[in-house]
């Protein structure tokens, strides 16, 4: 056991009682499952499991989690530990747009490893750790694995990523650079999947892959409670590329789970999965009024983080997006990277590819009335520009 490891288990009998008490609840069967247990998806059905907190109406709450230092981990109660691995994730800018009015610009890369994948290894490393898992493990476009990287490292275990083999050099060396092992596999993210499960048939290591546990989730959902504290009130539209879509899931659970805090009304932001016409399962699903998104065949976009033909969590975002009576929308491959050259030269910000697509379907949906110059609009820099072959 790590030194982590130990001041955790120590912490967790001393602190109990500051966080809401919650179980694990499959999202589709509704089976309910012991969270004091390493698990993956749902043992009946094969869904993803979330977790499912026993809330009251606690308005006092919001002011006091604001005065705490900032990190996701102000938010303790409505997290699954009262304070995790941490490298300081969470709390990021939210910047005005010098270019539109209205548009906000919610800027991840300001996490460790710069993406918001650092919140939701954060979580779920800190789970696995506690939980007993030996050694991590996922499959990766690119920003999942590096985060996992440092976070394995801080909690003292051993990493295993694999990725296909066209990712992004400097992805691969940032990953080594935290010591993981890193495996390139011929194919996508899926042949990456398969890999990884043979790994953990080997050597019994957790499977951290996006939506194969609880608990990323959790720490990605925080981005929709800071868009309340950022603004006092929920954005209209939000537009989120999306590859795996766990960030879209986990913001549509914490608007949920604010409304039973009194935090906020039943109204919900619309909410905008954003996609490359080079990968574009969920769009394609939302379009033809399918509840999952079938593979997209020979998925190729230089936004890394979108090439993720076949997602998990594809029954969870769909339902999101038709509830928030938002869409789907897919970008021109081509116009991406000079939409993320922008944002860097007109706004300043470390704009990754998938940022410069959430530009695009901003113009878009202006352009077809779906968005009014009115209307408050966030659009999120998921993570930096650090894709370098
Ligand atoms: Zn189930």
């Amino acid at each position: 056991m790590t030194t982590d490891n130990r001041q955790l288990t120590m912490r967790r009998g001393a602190e109990a009682s500051r966080r809401f008490s919650f179980r694990l609840r499959c999202s589709a069967c509704a089976t309910e499952y012991d969270p004091d247990q390493l698990i993956n998806l749902c043992r009946n059905c094969n869904a993803p499991l979330l977790v499912e907190y026993d809330l009251s109406p606690a308005p006092e709450l919001r002011e006091k989690i604001r005065s705490r230092p900032p990190t996701m981990w102000r938010y303790a109660e409505v997290l699954p530990a009262d304070e995790g691995i941490t490298l300081g994730e969470g709390i990021t800018p939210l910047l005005r747009s010098t270019q539109f009015e209205n548009v906000w610009i919610k800027d991840e890369s300001k996490n460790p490893t710069r993406s918001f994948k650092s919140r939701g290894m954060a979580a779920a490393v800190t789970m696995a750790a506690r939980n007993g898992a030996k050694s991590l493990a996922a499959p990766t476009a690119g920003n999942a694995g590096a985060a996992l990287s440092a976070y394995g490292a801080r909690a003292g275990l051993p990493v295993f990523v694999a990725m296909p083999r066209d990712t992004p050099k400097s992805i691969v060396d940032e990953c080594r650079s935290y010591g993981a092992q890193v495996e390139m596999v011929a194919g996508l993210i899926t042949d990456a999947g398969k890999r990884v499960q043979q790994y953990i048939a080997s050597t019994g290591g957790f499977d951290l892959s996006t939506l194969k546990e609880p608990y990323r989730v959790e720490g990605k959902k925080i981005m929709g409670y800071e868009l309340l504290e950022d603004l006092g009130r929920l954005p209209d539209v939000i537009l989120y590329p999306t590859g795996g879509g766990t960030g879209l899931i986990g913001m549509w659970k914490a608007f949920d789970e604010m409304q039973r805090l009194g935090w906020i009304d039943k109204r919900r932001p619309r909410m905008w999965s954003v996609q490359s016409s080079g990968c574009a399962p969920i769009v394609r699903a939302f379009d033809s009024g399918l509840e999952s998104a079938p593979e997209w065949e020979a998925a190729q976009t230089s936004a890394w983080g979108l090439r993720v033909p076949r997602a998990v969590g594809d029954r969870l975002m769909l339902r999101a997006l038709r509830e928030s009576r938002g869409g789907a929308i897919a970008v021109e491959e081509s116009q991406i990277e000079p939409a993320a050259a922008e944002l860097r030269t007109r706004e300043g910000i470390d704009a990754g590819p998938e940022a410069g697509a959430a530009l695009l379907a901003l113009r878009r949906l202006i352009e077809k009335g779906a968005i009014s110059s009115a209307e408050t609009v966030v659009l999120f820099n998921t993570g930096g520009n650090k894709y370098h072959s």
